[in-house]
């Protein structure tokens, strides 16, 4: 599920005056001339309003030349002021998607707010972060629903991603469960509550994740039959598990899924006293 991140170090304000400086004796200097005061104050807009859809406005000015501001981001001169940003922000250090949790260092850069529709945030850093390849084709150029309102958890603004925001519900029977239910915390505000529901959605999560769901259930299973055959405690080993996931970040799956369990007391009974599958 989604993480917190910290924001890009980069200022996304002084890298316009950068590029614009860079551009002052070349062919585009009248147009980037022309519009830095007005992109400037765009971008100090997006800070303002944590690059909300449902009120940062686009630019026609920006999406009539949207050539020549996605130049920029795909193919940044040598000596640009964006490219060793931009390199930063794919340095590849992270170890799971930041939007969905999925394990393994994100391939790709997202825009929040997409490039296409919005070509000026195109090099913003506070607009660009990590996503894997499902999540970036799941989220497409997708920002509101059909009601106008954000679909998308931000990375860097939404700071209750610091808590746990999305619990599951293990179906039954527990001997071979079939179903598990993603639900936004019941503990959110309204309004936050609706929007991770959104998000769970919006990026497909949970027909994405049953099957780690089975396998981690799996693994549960055999784990508790090994401590019994021990003669250990086996709610204290799962509560041992959840505090491990739980200490590397809250919103990943693996703690999401032990959370699930440790609440769930029939099923921490079963795992203790019922009847295990045998073929464990
Ligand atoms: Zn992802």
């Amino acid at each position: 599920m989604v993480t917190h991140l910290p924001k890009p170090k980069a200022c996304s304000i002084a890298l316009v005056d950068a590029i614009v400086a860079e551009r002052a004796s070349g062919r585009n200097a009248t147009f980037f001339n022309g519009l830095a005061a007005e992109w400037r104050k765009r971008i100090k807009y997006y800070i303002a309003e944590h690059g909300n859809p449902e009120t940062v406005p686009t630019w026609s000015k920006a999406t009539d030349r949207r050539t020549s501001f996605l130049t920029l981001y795909n193919t940044p001169r040598k000596d640009s002021s964006q490219l060793p940003i931009l390199n930063q922000l794919r340095d590849r250090t992270l170890r799971f998607c930041p939007s969905c949790g999925e394990e393994g260092t994100p391939n790709t850069l997202d825009h929040y707010l997409p490039k296409e529709q919005f070509p000026h945030f195109a090099i913003t850093p506070l607009n660009l972060t990590p996503m894997c390849d499902i999540c970036q084709g799941a989220k497409g150029t997708k920002t509101t629903d059909k009601s106008g309102r954000r679909m998308f958890l931000h990375p860097y603004y939404d700071e209750f991603l610091a808590s746990q925001v999305v619990h599951l519900t293990i179906g039954r029977p527990f001997s071979a469960p079939n179903d598990f239910f993603l639900k936004p915390s019941p503990d959110l505000p309204n309004e936050l509550f609706e929007l991770v529901d959104r998000h769970i959605n919006g990026l497909e999560m949970e027909c994405r994740y049953s099957k780690f769901f089975r396998d981690e259930y799996i693994r549960l299973l055999r784990l508790s039959q090994e401590a019994r055959d021990a003669g250990d405690d086996v709610r204290k080993d799962i509560q041992k598990f959840k505090r491990m996931h739980e200490m590397r970040a809250v919103n990943l799956w693996p703690h999401i899924f032990y959370d699930a369990v440790v609440k769930n007391q029939e099923l921490l009974d079963y795992l203790a006293n019922g009847d295990l599958p045998a073929m464990l």
